[in-house]
């Protein structure tokens, strides 16, 4: 009894963090764990334009800047967002948030926990420029050729399409625009989040050997306490 009251407590949580600190990493982990599916804008949003949508089309415009993608496209994609779920690189400004708070409270849900994930700048940007992602839209598994290289190399270990850096990943100015986009509109998240009682910062760190992987771990399990 006790179990099955356990699988049917569900969550609503979002990862933050600047880029590069493995909230994809954190979330993927967490979502296979538990079952709730992870939402990831920026998944989406490459998905649409590798496949040329119309949408694609639309925000390739503003990501390949290294610029956030107008709310007008990017809100309705988590207004479907059943309970229990992880959203992956939403909300990035308070704005967002409001309405996040709005959608939810519609539906008398809330945001459970927020993961907050903090790497040092140094570390953050030779992440991103050793990034490589799946080229298979329905896989878009995520490596690192430093810290977590595929068994072959360019190569997806899951389903064996070939791996390339991101175009934002790649241009020095965009990898520029993102974080000092995440400093003046999502940093103040943090703060946010933590008014709110939800906020739980984890640093992300080869320094301290304490990766997304460990993280994931450490949440799961608090989850299922
Ligand atoms: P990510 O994979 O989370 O780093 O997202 C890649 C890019 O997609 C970002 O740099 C933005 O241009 C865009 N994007 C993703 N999520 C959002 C969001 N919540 N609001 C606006 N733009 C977004």
């Amino acid at each position: 009894f006790f179990e099955k009251r356990k699988d049917e407590r569900k969550m609503n949580i979002i990862m933050l963090g600047a880029q590069g600190t493995g909230k994809g990493t954190v979330a993927g982990l967490i979502s296979e764990n538990t079952g709730w599916p992870q939402i990831s804008t920026g998944d989406i949003f490459r998905k649409n334009i590798s496949e040329k949508t119309e949408l694609g089309v639309e925000a390739e415009k503003y990501i390949s800047k290294g610029n956030l993608v107008p709310d007008e496209i990017t809100v309705p994609m988590v207004e479907d967002a059943k309970n229990g779920v992880i959203l992956d690189g939403f909300p990035r400004t308070i704005e967002q948030a409001e309405k996040l708070d709005k959608i939810l409270e519609k539906k008398g849900e809330k945001i459970d926990l927020v993961i907050n994930l903090v790497t040092p700048k140094e570390e953050i940007i030779d992440r991103m420029l050793t990034r490589r992602v799946c080229t298979n839209p329905e896989c878009k598994a995520t490596y690192n050729i430093k810290l977590h290289p595929p068994v072959k190399e360019g190569i997806c270990d899951k389903c064996g399409a070939p791996l390339k850096q991101r175009d934002d990943d790649s241009d020095p100015e965009a990898i520029k625009r993102r974080l000092e986009i995440y400093e003046e509109k999502t940093s103040p998240l943090v703060e946010y989040y933590k008014n709110k009682g939800v906020l739980r910062t984890e640093t992300v760190s080869i320094s301290i050997n304490h990766m997304g992987k460990d993280v994931a771990e450490e949440v799961v399990r608090d989850i299922k306490k």
